[in-house]
């Protein structure tokens, strides 16, 4: 098995789409915002990512930075729901992600005075 970063965005995007699929999640497809019966697929999606950042928060809080249910662990299943929901958008996504990344190193320190 690959590491993740040695894979395009679009290809991990794919890979997590395809194992919640493989697992009988339901990931948001384009469209579904405009779909009565399938609207609320990103809602749920979103709600699921949130958890998994409130968990990060947590395991930080504990102290436990590594192993199972640890900070890194959480922020991991954080980053595959993005990445399962980005998968609608593969091009689009790693597009954003270069252009925002590019823009952030444009801008001023603290981002002209921000205090956090
Ligand atoms: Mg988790």
């Amino acid at each position: 098995m690959s590491k993740p970063t040695e894979k395009p965005i679009r290809e991990l995007c794919a890979e997590a789409r395809a194992t919640a699929a493989s697992k009988g999640w339901d990931s948001f497809m384009i469209g579904d915002w405009d779909n009565p019966v399938r609207k609320d697929v990103l809602p749920r999606c979103l709600f699921l990512l949130v958890a998994e950042i409130a968990e990060a928060g947590e395991a930080y809080r504990r102290g436990k930075m590594r192993g199972d249910h640890g900070f890194v662990d959480e922020m991991a299943d954080a980053f595959i729901r993005i990445m399962d929901i980005m998968g609608a958008f593969p091009d689009d996504f790693h597009a954003a992600i270069r252009q925002k990344m590019d823009f952030n190193t444009t801008r001023p320190a603290m981002h002209g005075g921000k205090k956090v």
